[in-house]
């Protein structure tokens, strides 16, 4: 492992100024990625400056109803929070979904946003990868892309966001609040993620020597009816094959008044379906009419052999969560679901000898969690 500095900030205005005196210098939240990647040569700072003990603020109620959360805010105090559990439910159901009890007590809510990508070849310093090294190639491309991106993604590179909460984030309308020396400045969410372009290397828009202070969540009251979905090898303790975030509301006669969806595991920033939202509103709350959405917005994707069992997985995750949040009865075969007539081979994935392989799918309670995600 490389020699580097470490420095304690005490607070946000002198961890703003180490940063932008020192161009190679970066954040420590809780440790939990930056320090993995740093054994493995892939991160390589010459500073890293703790801010795990600055005071950005715990969960505050805002004025208008919403939420501002403090970049130093532990994922596992986030999920358990009432205020979160009550108005954002798909949040806390996304955050138990993730890693495990003790990492998720490790975890910011600042370091979580900024967790890189799995990506096999992005971690193994042997092994070309645009992301890493510009100019190298993408070993991904031609090779093993079972878990990466069919949306957003371009020959530079199929990465994705590996994470759970900015899922819910995305579908959230969420707003990440940052310093830097010229003062506080804020980007939707939709803006602070990056689709690669040209430059694979930048996950975000956040500017260098920037420091994320909080994440921020408007009033929505759709999202006190919201959910998150995850699927993925094991129940516990995987990143995600595909997962969806998102929130329902739905008027008298059945149709949909309001919908939010956003897409995970799917593409290099969390993937919010607007394509499937316009189609959705006005339209009648059933399984058909959210599969034909899904289907709507998955047309854009750009598969591998190995990753196209994603199209019709994020299609089922889209029909089963909304069917959930409709308070619809989607367990049995529904035969005005053209997505229960998919062929369920494509999203099964196998094993090494061939045999089919079980996804689990987890619908997490969204209470407090024990150590490995499962609800208490
Ligand atoms: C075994 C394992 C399994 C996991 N499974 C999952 C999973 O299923 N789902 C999931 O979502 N995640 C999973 N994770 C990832 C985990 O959620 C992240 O490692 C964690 O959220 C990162 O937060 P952190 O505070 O430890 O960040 P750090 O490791 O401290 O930092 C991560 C990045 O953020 C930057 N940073 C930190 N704080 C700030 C700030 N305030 N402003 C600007 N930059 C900052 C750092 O410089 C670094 O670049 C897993 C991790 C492990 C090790
Ligand atoms: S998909 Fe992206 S991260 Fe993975 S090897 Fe290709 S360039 Fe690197």
């Amino acid at each position: 492992m490389k020699t580097f500095e470490y420095e304690r900030a005490t607070d946000v205005a002198s961890a703003v100024a180490t940063l932008d005196r020192t161009p190679n210098a970066k954040p420590l939240g809780g440790g939990t990625n930056l320090v993995d990647l740093m054994k493995l040569g892939v991160e390589r700072p010459d500073l890293l400056v703790d801010v795990s003990r600055v005071d950005f603020g715990g969960v505050d109620e805002l004025p208008d109803g919403g939420l501002r959360i403090g970049a130093g805010v532990r994922n596992s105090d986030l999920a358990a929070h009432p205020l979160v559990r009550t108005r954002y439910p798909a949040l806390t159901r996304a955050l138990v979904s993730a890693a495990s009890g003790q990492l998720r007590n490790q975890a910011t809510t600042g370091g979580n946003l900024l967790q890189r990508t799995r990506c096999t070849y992005f971690m193994d310093t042997t092994k070309p990868c645009n992301k890493r090294e510009p100019g190298t190639g993408c070993g991904a491309v031609a090779g093993l892309s079972r878990e990466l991106g069919i949306l957003g993604v371009n020959d530079l590179c199929i990465a994705t966001h590996p994470g759970d909460m900015a899922v819910a984030l995305a579908a959230l309308d969420a707003i990440v609040v940052f310093e830097t020396v010229d003062g506080e400045q804020r980007l939707p969410i939709d803006e602070f993620f990056r689709e690669p372009g040209d430059d694979p290397t930048r996950d975000t828009n956040l500017p260098s020597g920037a420091l994320i202070t909080a994440v921020e969540l408007p009033s929505l009251p759709v999202a006190t009816n919201s959910t998150y979905r995850k699927a993925r090898d094991r129940r516990s303790y995987a990143f995600a094959l595909g997962s969806v975030a998102a929130a329902l509301s739905v008027d008298e006669a059945g149709l949909v008044t309001d919908v939010r969806i956003a897409l995970g595991a799917a593409s290099p920033v969390p993937w919010r379906a607007r394509k499937a939202e316009e189609a959705l509103v006005g339209s009648p709350a059933t399984p058909a009419s959210f599969a034909a959405a899904a289907q709507l917005e998955l047309a854009a994707a750009t598969t591998t052999e190995q990753n196209a069992f994603k199209v019709p997985l994020l299609t089922r995750l889209v029909v089963g969560v909304l069917s959930e949040l409709a308070g619809l009865d989607h367990e049995g075969d529904d035969p005005a679901d053209p997505a229960e007539d998919a062929d369920p081979s494509p999203f099964r994935p196998t094993g090494a000898d061939g045999s089919p392989r079980r996804v689990a799918a987890d619908v997490d309670p969204g209470a407090a969690t024990g150590p490995e995600g499962s609800a208490s």
